[in-house]
């Protein structure tokens, strides 16, 4: 049976020069105290984890709570200046409710400068496009991402929850290369694996960060058939070597050869602690296969 490679020590975030963890963590459940968002950010570094997700809608609890988690992480940076230099600092922005999105460039613009207040810090090492808006023209957006890089306020670039020709043109009409993609990935959501993102990150050198690896947490709580059989299917492979079947999923991505970067949503320590034993599981191809044929719901052809 042959083996597929373990994943690398370091990932690249495309020709950005930039590297990090193969494992990100990522912001998006984040609440509560300053300080309780620090234990989390130490347990993710100890476990060797210094690629940190965040984005400014993170915190919005349907009325109000723009750029809370931004803010926190501002205050967990500003209690202890020597981290900022230890993590790769991800953010978003474009996503404004309840318009929903607005990437003209007077927004992008504001947007851009209000997380670089809240998080405190003079850059930030990746900037993504949260989601796509259609009313904005792919060059007025190409055109504040090049100055955002060219400015020094943003170090690499990407986009999240694009189309592969929406990030197509927008890679075109950039002078600066892009440098991600964020789409979500996971066993339960294999989308980007099959409809050609994964193919085009390959021919752009786009890293691709995975978002909610576990699907939300659903790879531990079934809702379908379907979703049980995902589960069984890499509780067996978890089982061989170990792991918790979380640790499995993170597994399961980063064997993929795009080189993906599952960003743990897990707000408990231990379970972010975990989830580098991903590093050490060297997946055989039967066993890629046979769960990526139970997230089809069909024996591959
Ligand atoms: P996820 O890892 O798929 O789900 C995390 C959820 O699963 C948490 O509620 C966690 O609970 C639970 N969980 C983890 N391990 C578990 C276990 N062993 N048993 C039971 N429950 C378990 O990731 P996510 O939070 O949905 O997303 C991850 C990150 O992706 C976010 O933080 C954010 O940075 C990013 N994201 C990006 C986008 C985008 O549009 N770009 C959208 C969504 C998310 P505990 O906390 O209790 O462990």
């Amino acid at each position: 049976m042959s083996a597929l490679p373990l994943p690398p020590a370091r990932r690249s975030l495309g020709g950005s020069g930039i590297t990090t963890s193969p494992l990100a963590w990522g912001m998006w459940r984040s609440e509560g105290s300053a300080g309780e968002v620090a234990r989390l950010l130490h347990a993710a570094m100890d476990a060797g984890i210094d690629l940190i997700d965040t984005a400014d809608i993170y915190g919005w609890n349907g009325t109000s709570g723009f750029g809370d988690v931004e803010a926190l992480l501002g205050e967990v940076l500003r209690a202890d200046p020597p981290l900022r230099k230890r993590i790769t600092l991800v953010t978003k922005g474009g996503i404004t409710l309840p318009t929903p999105y607005d990437q003209s460039r007077a927004y992008m613009d504001a947007a851009l400068e209000a997380s670089l207040t809240r998080l405190r810090v003079e850059t930030i090492d990746l900037y993504l496009i949260h989601r796509p808006d259609v009313l904005t023209h792919p060059q007025e957006l190409a055109h504040f991402l090049d100055d955002a890089v060219a400015s020094g306020k943003v170090r690499a670039i990407g986009v999240s929850n694009f189309t592969t020709h929406q990030i197509e043109t927008l890679a075109d009409l950039l002078d600066t290369p892009l440098n991600v993609t964020q789409p979500e990935i996971s066993p339960l959501r294999i989308e980007a694996i099959d409809n050609g993102e994964m193919d085009q990150a390959m021919r752009l050198g786009l890293t691709p960060m995975a978002w909610s690896p576990l699907g939300g947490g659903r790879l531990m709580r079934p809702e379908s058939e379907r979703d049980r059989a995902v589960g069984r299917a890499l509780g067996e492979v978890a089982e061989a070597h170990g792991v918790d079947r979380a640790v499995a999923a993170y597994g399961w991505l980063m064997a993929h050869p795009a080189g993906i970067i599952p960003i743990i949503g897990s707000q408990n320590p231990e379970r972010i602690g975990e989830a580098a034993q991903a590093l050490t599981m060297r997946w055989t191809r039967e066993q890629w296969y046979t769960v990526f044929a139970a997230a089809r719901g069909a024996p591959l052809p």
